[in-house]
């Protein structure tokens, strides 16, 4: 009987072995400007085509490879990094298995051109599914410059695998800015299809998160900093009032390598805690720094989990060091004026109560009042009624007068400068007046939009702005809709668009980027495509409404009312509801109270 145990030919243990390291063009994308960082690089180069799909070509300027170490770079378990077992405890290196290049390799078409400072040729390497086809000698700069073409080339069943354009484009943009947020020291830049996607040049740690996500951040950071014998801890938090409710600006680095941790992310949780409406989360860029034998980074394939050796010390210093930062820039006592909380109606007092509630307290780590419940909320609004119908000369009964009958309501008043109440057949109606504003703004641009139709304004100076690389796909992609409700906008190049003209319903005390950074929110947390049109002009009613708090004339106030009444079902969805009726039933109830 024959042998039935084989070996595997290497060239087929190498695709195994790339399965679990290289699953898309990100990975790629990941190790190669990982490898040019343990290089010493100064400066990085991404070019693409493709999404990576046809090309993925990392050009760095660090020390190279002579020819010799040019070959062996694509042998399995080739590192110059690691030499014996205990090196596996001092590794500061990105990578250290010396399987990446040759797991790429082996699904790939690889062209590697480099040279060592000094060195008067350099080598040029051509392989293929892991054969070398050709070795020569090349002239070339000082570095090393890796092209990885037609990935999965011989695997068709990854390469179907892969995700659109967008969604590979968006990970490794994900992967790069990971790198380039541990290395602000280095310069990088990043070209798809020969569109300069970024390009960020050496800075300082601030200016290279700034340059990342965009220069609107700068205001809403705070830093904060800690250190002792084990480690050094240094980062920014988003002040409470900028967090959102989706999860993406969340960074954690030990020694300057991304990783994620769900448990010291719940310590920075618990640094908010009060500061935060609960479906709010944190946005942090925190770097650590300790000695690397304390820390095992060879838990996870991918090395983006860490096993610390004491996890707890770790949490408790985050949330105190993160804490403090929020006390010493005293954030808190602003939280409870921030206009654009929630968008459930009726969710906060007038504002003798706030002052009322916050009244004494100073202590900058006072956590938030919780949310008033709907009840006081209603407890509050009618002693505002109350009072109202005592000084106003309203009837007696709360009824509608027969000669009035060709408007659908009765008396109205304004509560608060922003409610509206008003007398109808069903009940006292409560009106939101800003809700109502909202949702009046939600009908005209629905409508410009669905006919193409909406006017402009034109800017006297245009306005520029930055958004997260990451995001600017997102926003071309809705480009030609934004376009058809009157907003000029265009993409300048990077992560730059310029705003030409508004729609004419624009109030001047919106701030364009705050209102697209909503919108690409809003889009980004639903994802579906349905609807689409509604969705953007809810999103950008919701910025453009009337401030809060606002005395109306009587023709503002008559206009909403008709509003009000004629709101659809679907407002509900897109939270712009404006308004309750309460029956002479539900009026027993409070009154009685
Ligand atoms: P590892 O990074 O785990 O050592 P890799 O397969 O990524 O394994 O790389 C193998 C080796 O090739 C590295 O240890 C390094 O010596 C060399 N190498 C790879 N990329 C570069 C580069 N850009 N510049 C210089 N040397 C490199
Ligand atoms: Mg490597």
């Amino acid at each position: 009987m024959s042998n039935v145990i084989k070996l595997l030919p290497d060239h087929v243990a190498n695709q195994i072995a790339a399965g679990e390291v290289i699953q898309r063009p990100a990975s790629v994308v990941k190790e190669l400007m990982e490898n040019a960082i343990d290089a010493d690089a100064k400066k990085i180069q991404l070019i693409l085509k493709d999404s990576g799909k046809m090309l993925i070509r990392v050009v760095d300027n660090g020390k190279g490879m002579n020819p010799e170490d040019s070959r062996l770079a694509f042998e399995r378990h080739a590192t110059s990094k690691i030499s014996r077992g205990e090196d596996l405890f001092f590794i500061k290196t990105m990578g250290f298995r010396g399987e990446a290049l040759a797991s790429i390799a082996a699904v790939a078409r690889v062209e590697m051109i480099s040279k060592m400072p000094g060195a008067e040729l350099g080598t040029r390497i051509l392989i293929e599914g892991s054969e070398v086809t050709l070795q020569e000698p090349h002239a070339t700069v000082e570095g090393t410059s890796i092209a990885v073409k037609n990935l999965f080339f011989n695997v068709p069943a990854r390469r179907k695998f892969l995700k659109s354009d967008k969604v590979e484009l968006r990970r490794i943009i994900q992967e790069f800015e990971r790198i380039a947020l541990g290395f602000p020291e280095i310069s990088f830049s990043l070209f798809n299809d020969d569109k300069e996607l970024m390009r960020l040049p050496a800075a300082t740690l601030k200016d290279r998160i700034l340059a990342v996500f965009g220069k609107n951040l700068n205001d809403k950071l705070f830093p904060f900093n800690e250190e002792t014998d084990y480690l050094k801890l240094t980062g920014f938090g988003v002040k409470p009032q900028f967090c959102k409710k989706s999860r993406k600006e969340q960074f954690f680095f030990l020694n300057k390598r991304f990783f994620k941790s769900g448990y010291l992310h719940h310590a920075v949780k618990g640094a908010y805690e009060g500061l935060l409406q609960p479906d709010e989360q944190p946005s942090y860029f925190i770097y650590l720094e300790m000695d690397p034998t304390l820390v095992d980074v060879n838990v996870h394939p991918t090395k983006q989990e860490i096993k610390f050796q004491d996890e707890r010390m770790m949490y408790n210093m985050l949330r105190v060091t993160v804490r403090h930062g929020l006390g010493k820039h005293q954030l808190t006592p602003t939280l409870d004026f921030d206009s654009d909380r929630g968008h459930q109606i009726l969710s906060s007092g007038s504002p003798q109560r706030d002052s009322d509630q916050t009244g004494g307290r100073t202590s900058s780590f006072s956590p938030k009042q919780p949310e008033k419940r709907d009840s006081d909320n209603w407890a509050e609004i009618f002693e505002g009624v109350r009072k109202e119908m005592s000084t106003s000369n309203l009837p007696e009964q709360f009824t509608i007068d027969g000669k009035s009958q060709e408007r659908p309501y009765g008396k109205y008043f304004q509560l608060f400068n922003r409610f509206i109440a008003v007398q109808t057949k069903m009940g006292l109606l409560i009106i939101d007046q800003r809700k109502a504003h909202q949702n009046m703004l939600y009908r005209h641009l629905l409508k410009s939009l669905e006919s193409d139709s909406g006017n402009t304004q034109t800017l006297l100076f245009p306005q520029s702005m930055e958004i997260p690389a990451s995001e600017v796909p997102i926003l071309d992609e809705l480009l030609p809709t934004l376009q058809k409700t009157g907003l000029q906008i265009e993409h300048f190049g990077g992560n730059t668009f310029v705003i030409h003209g508004t729609p004419a319903i624009w109030t001047e005390d919106i701030e364009p980027d705050e209102m697209l950074s909503h919108l690409l929110e809003n889009y980004r947390l639903s994802g579906d495509v349905k609807n689409l049109n509604k969705r953007i002009s809810a999103s950008m009613a919701r910025s453009f409404g009337i401030t809060e708090r606002k005395t109306l004339s009587e023709e503002e106030l008559k206009t909403l009312i008709e509003q009000a009444l004629n709101e659809e079902p679907e407002s509900d969805a897109l939270h712009l509801n404006s308004s309750v009726v309460v029956n002479a039933e539900g009026m027993m109830k409070l009154f009685k109270k």
